[in-house]
């Protein structure tokens, strides 16, 4: 079938049919491993390599080692245990092991009984009776074999599969395409560049890694350290830095929202603030102020620590916006931050006879059809809410601005949506991005190079680090007393009771039995109870009554995650603190020492606790530092989980490796740079050729 005639299309769009023995039901099973294109099969890169390549003796064998061994049957004969298996006794120079095998058929069996010899491929295991093998490749020989016979020239390669595809297919498939395709592809990167950053050209890392040689270092090849990993590794990368990079060229010819900054709003909001904004603050509004100054559409993350102040810098934001005569959406991701931000915008803004409109999921709803007819009026001026704000029906009269609280939570569908709801004919609005969980430089410059950052590296004056101890649940009643004594001298604490299980009604539930519990055990103290599942009357009520002080402790869920402001707040107990990522760890560590007492939190686990998870207990210990937090989550737990993309699959790399790679961003960079000078044109082939979802990106 390879028959297409040799000029009509490139390899690279070539369908896998165009493939000798490729039909279309096998098209349709690569088509599950994200194989669609000939090159796409040339890109489809070993998970690790094995090696076949020598005879390991059997006295050598170590349990757990993977290995290639010939030895001579002494036995074999069926074991009845809690499971029927077939046992093969193979020795070698006196040393033994014990070929198991669970499944097997009269043949195998009979074959094996009239063979002499026998080779086995797989992982020796440290059984009750000595080493075993269970499952190997083997081969059985009648006479001893030549060991050329068994091993093999080279590393094997070992390719991720799918149902219906062996390993043996994939490898033929491959191979053919190496020998007819290869020389087709084209180096993107020029030798200046590749002798400047001394990687290997592309052909030579494909055909390295899909037919290693003995020689070749399998150490480096398992660790995704050899030279021809790197070397895709980093044009990878390069691809999806240059993917943002050019987004944000683009968005510099966008059209705007004109805002001008001689308004009255803003400098009479802060002489009014019973504080001055600190020094990282002022930075950031005036990063602010001159992306409003340039005609072209802001896109800026302000990235800060808890507590740092960023509501006050989007405010100034807001308030610039809305003297040039434009609207304001701001988005949060609960409903108890969105709640928040209103009682701040809103005591901001009556004295300055600003409107602010108030949407929530859980207004009724002819109080949500007035508040969406006051935003579509023009009439309110500044729309606060959570997702519910942005559903289709609301319709702005000239949005200006987008503030979105706490990015991490929103995916990049939501920022999408919201990108769409702001477009008024060819203008599109500014948009702020708020985060309190800092994302490491290296994490930026690959995923969020079309943004442009402020740094809030300061928090307000008088701050104090809260003190952290880790402590086992045993030690509850201790806590418990701990908790009396401070809230008895006048201090107020949050019990937060996270995720046992995942359904929030189940975390309701345990969280109600701690209340219960803590209620009856502190006597004398009013302890009260939020969580997600309440109605948001009842949160609202809660929380003003624990912020005016009416309230001891609140025990919660993680519904307090985000953004609660109440500075006199000062002791945060956190149960089940090892199931939780360091970041929400921080989140919420971060509820107190917002005023003037030394803060306290205490972080309980349950015993015994493993080894990974006393590491990043120690670190919460050790740290208040959201950026080293930041780093440390992103080696526990990769880059998804950090940004909240999760389960949405996006961001996913195919052979390079955020966190393993993070040395290789420095070439990256200098990399682009040295693509803008020496052959911009190859800048889109590089972003075509690793950037399967380019078009969502370019929407972002
Ligand atoms: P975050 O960055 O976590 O969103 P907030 O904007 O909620 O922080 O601010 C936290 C608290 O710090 C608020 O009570 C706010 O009024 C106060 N605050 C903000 N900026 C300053 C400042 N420059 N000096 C003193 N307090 C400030
Ligand atoms: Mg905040």
């Amino acid at each position: 079938m390879a028959s297409s005639p040799p000029s009509a299309s490139k390899p690279e769009t070539l369908a896998l049919t165009s493939l000798h023995g490729v039909g279309k039901a096998m098209a349709d099973k690569l088509a599950r491993l994200n194989l669609e294109t000939r090159f796409d099969l040339l890109f489809h890169l070993p998970a690790r390599f094995e090696d076949r390549t020598r005879l390991t003796p059997i006295h050598q064998l170590r349990h757990g080692q993977k290995a290639l061994i010939l030895g001579v049957i002494e036995g074999c004969q069926i074991q009845f245990g809690r499971r029927r298996s077939l046992i093969v006794q193979i020795s070698d120079q006196g040393a033994r092991i014990a070929m198991r095998l669970f499944y097997f058929n009269a043949q195998q069996q009979r074959a094996l009984e009239n063979s002499q010899w026998i080779s086995c491929f797989g992982e020796a295991r440290q059984g009750a009776s000595g080493l075993e093998m269970a499952h190997p490749e083997y081969r059985a020989h009648a006479l001893e074999p030549d060991e050329s016979e068994i091993t093999s020239d080279a590393l094997t390669p070992v390719y991720p599969l799918t149902e219906g595809i062996t390993h043996a297919r994939i490898r033929k498939l491959i191979l053919s395409v190496l020998a007819s395709d290869l020389k087709q592809v084209e180096e993107l990167l020029p030798t200046d560049i590749l002798n400047a950053t001394q990687f290997m050209p592309l052909a030579e890392a494909l055909q390295i890694l899909h037919t290693p040689k003995p020689e070749d270092d399998l150490s480096a090849l398992a660790e995704f350290t050899h030279p021809a990993q790197q070397r895709l590794a980093m044009e990878e990368l390069l691809a999806h830095h240059l993917a943002l990079r050019d987004i944000k060229l683009k968005r510099a010819g966008d059209a705007a929202p004109s805002i001008h900054l001689n308004g009255v709003a803003w400098p009479k909001l802060l002489q009014s603030l019973p504080f001055s904004l600190t020094a990282a603050q002022a930075r950031a509004v005036k990063d602010i102020e001159a992306d409003f100054k340039s005609d072209r559409p802001a896109l800026r993350l302000i990235q800060g620590d808890v507590g740092c102040g960023k509501t006050i810098v989007a405010a100034a934001a807001a308030l610039h916006v809305v003297d040039s005569g434009f609207q304001v959406a701001i988005m949060a991701p609960t409903e108890l931050l969105a709640e928040q931000h209103r009682r701040n915008f809103m005591a901001w803004c009556e004295p300055l006879n600003i409107k602010v409109a108030w949407l929530s999921s859980r207004l009724p709803a002819a109080e949500k059809r007035a508040a969406k007819a006051a935003i579509e009026s023009g009439e309110c001026q500044i729309a606060i809410g959570t997702h519910a704000l942005f559903q289709a029906s609301v319709n702005f009269k000239n949005l200006g601005l987008i503030v979105v609280d706490e990015q991490h939570r929103f995916g990049v569908d939501q920022r999408l949506a919201l990108k769409a709801k702001g477009q008024t004919g060819a203008q599109i609005p500014h948009q702020i991005i708020m985060s309190a969980t800092p994302i490491p430089r290296s994490l930026s410059m690959v995923y969020y190079a079309d943004l442009d950052v402020s740094n809030i590296d300061e928090l307000p004056p008088g701050r104090k680090p809260v003190t952290t101890v880790v402590l086992p649940n045993t030690r509850r009643e201790e806590i418990q007393q701990r908790v009396q004594v401070a809230c008895a001298s006048g201090k107020q604490a949050y019990w937060v009771c996270p995720l046992i299980e995942e359904s929030d009604a189940l975390q309701a539930e345990a969280a109600t039995d701690t209340a219960i519990k803590l209620s009856a055990a502190l006597a004398g103290l009013k302890v009260e109870l939020i969580h997600g599942k309440m109605k948001a009357d009842l949160k609202d009520d809660i929380m003003q009554k624990f912020r005016s002080g009416e309230i001891d402790l609140l025990v919660a869920t993680t519904v307090i995650e985000v953004g609660v402001d109440v500075p006199n707040a000062s002791l945060m107990i956190i149960e089940n603190s090892e199931r939780l990522g360091l970041a929400q760890l921080h989140q919420l560590r971060g509820r107190v020492g917002r005023g003037d007492d030394q803060a306290a939190c205490v972080l309980m686990y349950q015993s015994p606790l493993g080894q990974t998870s006393r590491r990043r207990l120690d670190i919460m210990r050790q740290t208040n530092d959201g950026f080293e937090i930041a780093r440390h989550d992103l080696e526990f737990r990769g880059p998804g989980e950090l940004m909240g993309t999760r389960q949405t699959g996006e961001h996913q790399l195919k052979i390079a490796n955020i966190v393993r790679d993070q040395a290789l961003l420095p070439l990256v960079e200098k990399t682009a740079k040295m693509l803008d000078e020496k052959c911009p044109d190859h800048i889109e082939k590089i972003v075509d050729r690793w950037v399967k979802h380019k078009a969502q990106y370019a929407e972002v």
